[in-house]
């Protein structure tokens, strides 16, 4: 009989990094609740949060020992872990003798742990000699990234969501945060339960759930985020609703912003938007008119090939109204996965470096290499998500290492992954779950524990980091992933990873952070574990976190200014509709499926929400086409198609049909994957791909 026992720790879905509390029972039965002192959701859970229990659970889909094959002819066989770290360490020597360090690259996930992305960026960038280290935080929030380094200096959210219930008006573009942040959606709910004054913008070509609390919603057009917001910026600026104080003495660049928005008149802009005039001028009185004034977005914007463009427009209306570093106000994005902004602080990503350093600057890498003890860093960044795998299709990327994620299912034009892994030299999956599709690509499998079976940090989308405790033994040889990647750099032959648990990998990050403008270094395990989370920065013992950044209005910036910034681009220039490609397809999540559904997917009980992918199209389109509800279409874009059920009604615009992300190539061949459609273009600057944009053509089969 087990001791019963009780943990408190943080959600493992998506960015809202709900509080959860485990219970242990004497049979070893896990049981979840919401933990009631944890400030962000005050014992809240979402359905998908109340069913970790039975994912954490269920042992049935998980790898337990690690397997591999000689060659592609051969079967999988088991190994043991000493067989499998020397086999990775003789192919991983042998490639980067013969092609160079750049030729492997590591692909890992928003979902790691704090200390794992610590420790995989290390080893990428400070011993193995490349920066091939990018993550599926490349399709989230790399555009916000860029939009807040230009405006803010930093990768820096400004605020809380504390500050939900001090803001008197929110603008959500691009999200649908009743579905995909639900808690952090019910916060808002309940505000506005409240105090029915609150004004609710939404800026979305479909009609969601969150519309449900809207005072207005914006349906534009695909694309079109920077017109109207340029719209708004004018309407502000021409009707004085603007802070020129705040703009005088706290920003730069005000005249690039005036500029960019007095392109277009507002009635070109409605025009253009398919939304009317009227509609743009009352969501600008809101703004405009409001105490304390939130913007809010996700991956509407950011996954676009203008996604920077649309985060420096959304931006420069805080800017305008002085809307930052005061209660309730301030650009939020709403980070996707639970562990983004971890992964950014450490510099998990191709074009960044740890703590915020700047790839860039040369003193920095320095900085950086001299504290790990490895090789120089390059300055040049390294291959993004998308860039890996086009490397690999063409060879000059030979071996890949994917943690945690399943890109045959999440990248998009998923055809392409395919190739791209099929024409791999050597490709190591380290995961949990056989459900992962892309387990069937890997030459080496590895299994690694699972949430509640290892210990480590993340950071939420408003900066609060938390602690996570090893609550239960992973099954079979699974091992935490920090362990395996220390393992795997000592056969290597690197030095410095003398690891014995995951509170030394921490303690280094800390360190690294001490100087900077997010650093960590009072934030022990002790204090995470004994005092609760903390919002960063925590530079000393006693620092007791923070809550809302830029109160004294000095920015993270050289000049300590906030800075506008033009949008480079107005007009989306992705791919164009055709005769061929009528219709613009755009993906998105539904609200009791994660990701590509390996956790989830397993739960019975979340399967009775929405059970299998449809195609939403409006019913004017689907009268075009012959089409009623519960059809099965054919979706057909440039690079691949799908069979899926089509769901009619007039919540969606014409011409735009909108297809969830979640279902992959196991289900029914290909039955609804919609990156089989999806475009690979990226964003230029952010790298970002363009999941929201696509021409397609439907028709019955
Ligand atoms: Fe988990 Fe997000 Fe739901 Fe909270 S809102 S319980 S973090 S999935």
């Amino acid at each position: 009989m087990l001791k019963k026992s009780t943990h408190k720790t943080i959600c493992s879905y998506c960015g809202v990094g709900c509080g959860i509390e485990v219970s242990v029972d004497s049979k070893g039965t896990l049981s979840v609740k919401g933990d009631e002192s944890y400030p962000v959701n005050m014992g809240m859970l979402c359905s998908k949060g109340k069913n970790l229990n039975y994912v954490a659970q269920d042992t049935t889909d998980r790898i337990l020992y690690p397997q591999m094959r000689w060659s592609r002819n051969h079967p999988m066989q088991r190994i043991s872990w000493d067989t499998a770290f020397e086999r990775a360490a003789a192919v991983f020597k042998s490639i980067i003798d013969k092609h160079g360090p750049n030729s492997v690259g590591f692909y890992v996930s928003g979902q790691c742990l704090t200390e794992e992305y610590y420790l995989v960026n290390k080893l990428t960038k400070g011993f193995i000699g490349t920066n091939n280290i990018d993550t599926n935080s490349r399709l989230c929030m790399s555009s916000a990234v860029v939009g807040y380094k230009k405006m803010l200096g930093e990768d820096s959210v400004p605020i809380s969501y504390a500050d939900i219930e001090l803001s008197d008006c929110f603008l959500i573009a691009g999200a649908n945060p009743a579905w995909c942040h639900p808690i952090l959606f019910r916060r808002i709910e309940k505000h506005k339960e409240e105090n029915p004054q609150v004004k609710i913008i939404v800026v979305d070509p479909r009609k969601t759930q969150t519309c449900a609390i809207a005072d207005l919603h914006l349906q534009i057009l695909p694309g079109t985020d920077v017109i109207l917001f340029n719209a708004i910026a004018r309407w502000l600026i021409e009707k004085k609703k603007i802070d020129k104080k705040f703009i005088k003495n706290h920003t730069v660049n005000f005249e690039a912003c005036k500029e960019s928005a007095f392109q277009l008149s507002l009635r070109k802009a409605a025009e253009l938007c398919g939304i009317s005039i009227d509609d743009i001028r009352t969501a600008a009185s809101y703004i405009g008119n409001a105490k304390a004034f939130i913007s809010m977005w996700t991956m509407g914007l950011n996954q676009s090939v203008i996604g920077v463009s649309k985060n420096l427009a959304l931006l420069n209306l805080s800017l305008l109204t002085g809307q930052i570093g005061k209660p309730g106000a301030g650009p939020f994005s709403l980070t996707g996965q639970p562990n983004a902004m971890g992964g950014r602080e450490v510099g998990g990503m191709a074009s960044l470096l740890a703590a915020h350093r700047d790839l860039g600057n040369p003193r920095h890498r320095a900085e950086v290499a001299e504290f790990w003890g490895g090789k120089e860093i390059s300055g040049e960044a390294g291959y993004s998500a998308t860039e890996m795998f086009d490397a690999l299709e063409s060879g000059k990327m030979k071996a890949i290492w994917i943690i945690c994620t399943n890109p045959i299912v999440s990248l998009p034009n998923a055809n392409k992954i395919e190739r791209a892994l099929k024409n791999a030299s050597f490709v190591v999956v380290q995961d949990i779950s056989h459900n992962s599709e892309t387990t069937e690509f890997a030459d080496l499998l590895l299994p690694a524990a699972g949430w509640l079976e290892k210990e480590g940090t993340m950071t939420n989308s408003e900066r609060r980091i938390s602690y996570l405790p090893k609550v239960i033994d992973p099954p079979g040889e699974a091992l935490p992933d920090v362990e395996i990647l220390w393992k795997f750099a000592k056969k290597m032959g690197y030095e410095g990873f003398d690891y014995s648990d995951a509170s030394e990998v921490y303690d280094e990050h800390c360190l690294l952070t001490k100087g900077t403008n997010i650093d960590i270094s009072g934030l022990s395990y002790d204090r995470l574990k004994n005092e609760g989370s903390f919002q960063w920065p925590v530079p000393d013992p006693k620092h007791k976190g923070t809550p809302r950044l830029f109160t004294d209005l000095h920015f993270f910036t050289n000049d300590e200014k906030s800075h506008f910034n033009a949008p480079p681009k107005l007009y989306n220039q992705s791919e164009q509709t055709d005769v061929d490609f009528p219709l613009i397809l755009n993906t998105g999540r539904v609200r009791d499926q994660w990701h590509t559904r390996t956790k989830t997917g397993k739960v019975k009980r979340l399967l009775t929400h929405i059970p299998e992918p449809f195609l939403e199209m409006n019913k004017v389109d689907a009268y075009l086409r012959n089409l009623k509800d519960g059809d099965v279409a054919v979706v057909k874009s440039r690079r691949g198609d799908v069979q899926v059920k089509v769901k009619v009604n007039y919540d969606i615009r014409e011409r735009v049909v909108f297809l969830p992300m979640h279902w992959g190539k196991m289900l029914n061949n290909d039955f609804g994957r919609a990156n089989n459609m999806t475009s690979d273009l990226v964003d230029p600057i952010s790298k970002e791909p363009d999941f929201k944009y696509c021409a397609v053509q439907v028709s019955k089969y």
